[in-house]
């Protein structure tokens, strides 16, 4: 019963609704630790209880993958080095998507780190703005702005030591919104995985007529049909709540035998939801405005 319950959740990201606002911009009930662990293969989480930050070991250094609130990155550091790794090895930095939530530490990170930032074109400039031109939250949310050293564009590759990261351009949620794909050795199993990089409509964003974002809804109508062209046996998100982390890690710390984040049908019908909310916002609007 738990497991439909969590299943029925709405995948939206609320990166940064309204009772944001004070305290400092930060949502402190989504910013508190989780001991890190091994997802598969190379593959770590090091992020919070609600923000998705996953670390690939490499023997030529790591890459991380969402720095998080700034005020996440000094957690972030301290699960990498409590799996035995060491935070400086961090040599490249990429997003999810450019929401304060995900990306706020990038400056720390590549202050502390001396990271190279790679993010997707239509987020890099609003990660090296800080939120400024935003199309949802310009004037309400800013943070500290990260030089980007490579913009990327989709199917860009990020190698490093035996580890090679796809970026799809998969906007939307925000415009240079990015999933991420790579393969894994789990035992003698080679892992398709997916990281979604956001499908949800924050509160307040229309679809229909949107002078910001004018082509928002064939991106997200786009988004869907690339996130379903996916190959994906490990299912991963920019939020635990996307693929049911809490659920999946209560199993792996269980013993498990199967592999609890291999989940190609919860992938499935994370799209089918997500889909079905754009399609029913799409159809509410459209009536609203003939
Ligand atoms: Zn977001």
């Amino acid at each position: 019963m738990k497991v439909q319950l969590t299943r029925l959740l709405v995948p939206v990201c609320f990166c940064a609704a309204s009772v944001l606002a004070q305290n400092n911009q930060v949502n402190r009930a989504w910013n508190k630790p989780v001991e890190p662990y091994r997802i598969a293969g190379n593959i770590y989480y090091v992020g919070t209880n609600y923000l998705a930050s996953f670390l690939f070991v490499t023997p030529e250094g790591n890459i991380l993958l969402n720095s998080d609130y700034e005020e996440s990155v000094p957690l972030i550091r301290a699960s990498v080095e409590k799996l035995g790794f060491r935070f400086a090895d961090t040599k490249f930095l990429l997003s999810s998507q450019a929401h304060n939530d995900h990306s706020a530490g990038n400056f720390l990170v590549r202050e502390l780190t001396g990271a190279r930032v790679l993010v997707m074109q239509g987020d890099d400039d609003i990660i090296a703005n800080g939120g400024k031109g935003d199309f949802r939250f310009d004037g309400e949310i800013s943070w500290k702005p990260c030089k980007v050293d490579r913009v990327l564009h989709d199917g860009d590759t990020v190698a490093l030591g035996g580890t090679t990261l796809v970026a799809h351009h998969t906007p939307g949620h925000t415009k240079g919104c990015t999933t991420w794909t790579t393969t894994v050795q789990e035992g003698d199993r080679k892992l398709n995985v997916v990281i979604v990089g956001g499908t949800g409509i924050n509160p307040g964003v229309r679809l229909v007529r949107n002078a910001k974002y004018p082509g928002i809804v064939e991106d997200y109508a786009r988004t869907f049909r690339i996130l379903r062209g996916l190959p994906c046996d490990l299912f991963l998100g920019a939020h635990g709540v996307y693929y049911d982390m809490d659920a999946k890690l209560a199993r792996l710390r269980a013993g498990e035998k199967a592999n609890p984040f291999i989940d190609e049908r919860g992938y499935l019908e994370f799209i089918d939801r997500s889909e079905r909310s754009y399609l029913e916002q799409l159809s509410k609007e459209k009536y609203a405005t003939r």
